[in-house]
């Protein structure tokens, strides 16, 4: 990855951070979980209006590092409108993507804005800061209102 690149996905985590994008108790939420990282200290509950199978809405809340909040937001953006089965595919490319194992020639269009998150794979004690929410949001999906620890 180029510097300018790197930069700019920087940038885009960093604004993400500053101002996460549905930050907030979701009323209408049908599952939830509680998600946490103890290598960090991050916090983060995630929120889902789930209705006949798709995210009608979602939301977060949660105290961390920059990398886990900017993660948490970007991806809360991304699933409105997913199918539970579409949320559940993103979840393991995003995965494949922060520990470099996503297949050589794989297309990067289908991660989207995720692409951001590429550079976390040669820093492996953030991954777990990346992947926090994903985690939590696929405990919600199973309606496990639960404790979620990256451990
Ligand atoms: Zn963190």
């Amino acid at each position: 990855m180029d510097n300018e690149l790197r930069e700019l996905y920087q940038q885009v985590i960093l604004d993400h951070n500053k101002s996460p994008k549905n930050f907030k108790k979701l009323e209408t939420a049908n599952h939830s979980a509680e998600g946490y990282n103890p290598l960090c200290g991050d916090r983060i509950d995630i929120y889902l209006d789930i209705q006949n199978g798709i995210i009608n809405d979602v939301s977060f809340q949660g105290s961390g590092c920059a990398i886990s909040k900017a993660s948490a937001s970007l991806m809360t953006t991304i699933l409105k409108g997913k199918t539970i089965e579409e949320a559940e595919l993103l979840f393991e490319k995003f995965h494949a993507l922060v520990t470099g194992k996503l297949e050589a020639g794989y297309s990067q269009n289908e991660l989207g804005k995720l692409i951001v998150f590429a550079g976390v794979k040669d820093f492996p004690a953030r991954v777990k800061c990346a992947s926090l929410a994903w985690h939590t949001m696929i405990s919600a999906l199973k309606e496990d209102n639960k404790l979620v620890t990256t451990e």
